[in-house]
């Protein structure tokens, strides 16, 4: 007998890949809070080598190149985070770091977008931050560039610009936990599978935005990502 369902399930996120006319399907987005150590300092914290932690995001808040984000309801102070994301090709648990490469199918420029003002709540009073990261449309993708024809992203210049002036400047070798030892860790607690996204942290330089502005986030070797701001979403 079919499944028949009382509505339709929703479509399958697909993100674009570089040079494939096939397309990547999301499956969860994890993100690394502070691991870029000035991008600690300025939210506060000392940075350190304590393990790296994690928070998550819808997979429907992944947009593509070119969107027009909404701004979004009850914020003052939406921010941008120009973040390497790594995009995962293969099952995987409890992955050593040295092996932890080879589950990894491609890498893009991300934003992690940010009610800033409702996380910096949320942390000051103890609660989780969901109302302050998992925003629609918060996690705007670029093209995923496959590794297996780009190589590994071990280094390189990391630079976001909002209507052309320089607002994040680093470098991904600044990372404090690198790619392969925040996939081990966050294979510590999940299983990985194939279509997961992690977003690597961000560097020093968060602010702003506001509608009408566009956020470019560089990332050598990786395709630039664009997006705009539109208006504020009702
Ligand atoms: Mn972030």
């Amino acid at each position: 007998m079919m499944n028949e369902m009382l509505f339709p399930a929703p479509p399958p996120v697909l993100a674009d890949i570089a040079g494939r006319s096939k397309k990547f399907p999301v499956r969860r987005v994890f993100c690394v809070g502070r691991n870029y150590a000035e991008h600690a300092r300025e939210m506060g914290r000392d940075p350190d080598r304590e393990p790296p932690f994690f928070f998550t995001k819808w997979a429907e808040t992944v947009v593509g190149a070119g969107t027009a984000i909404a701004y979004p309801a009850e914020t003052r102070n939406f921010h941008y985070e120009g973040e390497l994301v790594v995009a995962m090709g293969k099952h995987g648990r409890n992955l050593e770091p040295e092996r932890a490469l080879e589950h990894v199918f491609g890498y893009a420029a991300g934003l992690d977008m940010t009610r800033r003002d409702l996380q910096l709540d949320a942390r000051a009073q103890g609660r989780p931050w969901d109302v302050g990261k998992n925003v629609e449309q918060s996690s705007p993708l670029g093209l995923i560039h496959p590794a297996s024809e780009c190589g590994h992203v071990h280094s390189g210049a990391i630079r976001l610009s909002v209507n052309g002036a320089i607002k994040q400047q680093a470098d991904v070798r600044d990372l404090i936990w690198s790619v392969p030892e925040v996939i081990a860790f966050l294979s510590k607690y999940y299983a990985l599978e194939p279509g997961d996204l992690i977003f690597t942290g961000t560097p020093a330089g968060v602010g702003p935005v506001l509608p009408g502005d566009e956020i470019r986030v560089h990332i050598d070797g990786l395709t630039d990502l664009v997006v705009t701001v539109g208006p504020a979403c009702t």
